[in-house]
């Protein structure tokens, strides 16, 4: 096991979480964590590592990101993305992007082979294409229970104002290596019944994402509430102002209840390994993995 301070964190979405939707899927966050921790032992780059935690999110059908996204209004699938480098301090993201399972290695070509920080709609999709990525219909994206809810939600007359009551769910993965870098990445199927070409804030570093020299910073939760609080860069700047991970998602959480509708959750990992998880919705799925206390999956 390497001496060196290394975490990696993972989150599966904060929400109205039933007791029985957390215990059958609670697992699937400790094998995540099984199959990605073991890449920052043996030393790989925490860029790597999250994008890798969060593929396998995505091609999970119980988490909203590729394979398991909510529905849009008009019963398709759009997908948010971002993924930050903390070394270099650049990232980048992409928006409302359609036809992939991977939307985070999407923002990860973004990152790498453009000179921008978003790319959104069908000019992502068609980069997407162009990057070589396998392209999808969204009868592959969708998962029978997702489209049970979108119909129920029809039925039940629910509009796009409603979405602050059932946040969608995200996917998200902060890590530290063992050489010091830090990245996050957050990934997300966008919030049921939301308008086609809606974006939250999974696409917008600072609002679900950020990464520094500092910490690493992934959020879920309502993006409409996360993104008018700038909840990512707010608690990676309280970490810088002396706050551990835990204060700091605590703090951002807190921050986000006060100021806006919908309900929130944040995980933190900082230079020295230490990490924080924090929500004010009923339930979050997430875990971590530290050399000293191995795969954490709270129940
Ligand atoms: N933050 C995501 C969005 O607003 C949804 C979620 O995390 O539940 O698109």
């Amino acid at each position: 096991m390497s001496e060196k301070a290394i975490a990696l964190v993972v989150q599966g979405g904060a929400g109205p979480i039933s007791v029985d939707s957390y215990t059958k899927n609670r697992p699937a966050i400790g094998d995540i964590l099984r199959k990605t921790a073991p890449m920052l032992v043996e030393g790989a780059a925490a860029l790597r590592v999250v994008e890798e935690a969060v593929r396998l999110f995505e091609e999970h059908p119980s988490f909203n990101a590729g394979i398991g996204s909510s529905l849009r209004y008009d019963g398709s699938i759009q997908q948010d993305a971002t993924i930050m480098d903390g070394a270099s301090g650049r990232g980048a993201g992409v928006g409302a992007v359609k036809g992939i399972i991977h939307a985070i290695t999407l923002a990860r070509y973004v990152l790498e082979r453009t000179p921008h920080v978003l790319m959104v709609g069908e000019w992502a999709t068609e980069f997407a294409r162009d990057c070589g990525m396998e392209m999808v219909p969204d009868e592959r994206l969708i998962v029978p229970e997702r489209r049970e809810l979108w119909k129920r939600k029809l039925a039940a007359k629910e509009t796009p104002d409603d979405q602050v009551l059932s946040s969608g769910g995200t996917v998200g993965a902060v890590a530290l290596d063992t050489e010091g870098r830090l990245a996050a990445a957050t990934s997300t199927g966008g919030m049921v019944l939301s308008l086609p070409g809606r974006v939250g804030d999974s696409a917008i570093l600072g609002a679900g994402t950020w990464a520094d020299a500092h910490s690493a910073v992934s959020c879920t939760g309502v993006g409409e509430s996360i993104m008018l609080v700038l909840m990512a860069k707010v608690c990676a700047d309280a970490v810088i102002s002396g706050m551990s991970p835990q204060e700091a998602a605590d703090l951002v959480v807190r921050i986000q209840g006060e100021k806006t509708p919908g309900t929130s959750g944040a995980i933190v990992v900082d230079k020295k390994g230490a990490v924080g998880l924090a929500h004010n919705s009923a339930n979050m799925y997430r875990g971590y993995f530290t050399p000293e206390e191995g795969v954490v999956v709270p129940n």
